[in-house]
């Protein structure tokens, strides 16, 4: 009883607790849950804040680097540009830069055929078939000053055909040593031709075409063919090799259809033929060539300054 007595006695306190101590009451646990809630709310609106402020400046760099893009973008189209411009100037300096030019192209179907590297005994021979079949051709010729040099040039020029300067000595390295170094080498050429003909060739075929890859480079050629044409001569080219110097003594048939095959349903065609010493076979194939080409509808004419030209360069 003793112990009911005293648990009597002390006040009970299972619920009320202490002024600032114990278990809220129901109004502050309300109170508190409110807080929270405004808590909660505040911090997620901060939240949202914050993540809406980090879209922004997102957005604010994606837009810079869109503006600094745009601008890298101006930058490379006025390169490309510019770079357009000098390729249209190049163009207009070099306008065959990349293919062949022709120039005066025949109204009518022509065949011009030229014997490079005589004279020599073959030229006459190609000089005795010409006649037969009164045909013209253009002789670019070197320099040969005996007798017998100086009787061919005459005999080409007296019966008709022209007369094409190839540079007097042909030797690659003498020619192509500088500008200079050629173009003392044509006039050689003119004054010896001059001298046993009376005619001063105008018209011009580079060893090797103006193509060649024995001169210094592209570049000396081309200044070296601006230079020719300044000092008065045209040059010439070729759209027909008769490949009768893709080896020493090609096969006869060999020729006739590299002319055949190349001449084929073309408007105007430059024939490149060597009257060398070892070209025999030029020689023997003249005839059949000569009869094709006329069977194809094609005069004969000879190459001058006005005439029809194909150039590499
Ligand atoms: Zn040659």
């Amino acid at each position: 009883m003793q112990g009911d007595g005293l648990a009597a006695e002390e006040p009970v306190n299972e619920a009320a607790g202490g002024p600032g101590g114990g278990q809220p009451s129901g109004g502050q646990r309300l109170a508190d849950k409110a807080t929270a809630l405004q808590l909660f709310a505040f911090f997620t609106l901060a939240a949202l804040l914050a993540l809406l402020a980090q879209a922004g400046l997102v957005n604010q760099t994606l837009k810079n680097q869109q503006i600094q893009y745009r601008s890298e973008i101006e930058t490379l189209r006025e390169q490309v540009r510019q770079m357009n411009e000098r390729v249209e100037q190049l163009q207009r300096q070099h306008p065959n830069r990349n293919g062949v030019i022709t120039e005066n192209v025949p109204e009518k179907k022509t065949a011009y055929l030229t014997f490079d590297d005589g004279p020599s005994e073959n030229t006459l021979a190609v000089l005795n078939i010409l006649a037969r079949y009164q045909v013209k051709a253009t002789f670019f010729v070197n320099g040969n000053p005996t007798d017998f040099g100086r009787a061919a040039y005459r005999r080409i020029a007296q019966e008709g055909h022209a007369l094409g300067n190839h540079t007097y000595s042909h030797l690659y390295r003498k020619v192509y040593a500088s500008i200079e170094s050629f173009m003392e080498d044509v006039r050689r050429l003119d004054d010896l031709i001059a001298e046993a003909t009376g005619i001063r060739p105008d018209i011009l075929r580079f060893p090797g075409g103006s193509n060649n890859l024995v001169s210094p480079g592209r570049g000396f050629m081309i200044a070296l063919s601006q230079r020719v044409v300044e000092a008065g001569y045209q040059y010439f080219d070729w759209n027909v090799d008769s490949l009768d110097a893709s080896k020493a003594t090609p096969d006869r048939a060999v020729i006739v259809n590299a002319v055949a095959r190349q001449s084929a349903g073309q408007k105007a065609v430059i024939v490149l033929f060597h009257d060398s010493p070892a070209k025999k076979t030029t020689v023997e194939a003249l005839p059949a060539i000569i009869e094709r080409l006329q069977h194809e509808g094609y005069g004969f004419d000879v190459l001058s300054k006005s005439a029809y030209a194909v150039k590499f360069l």
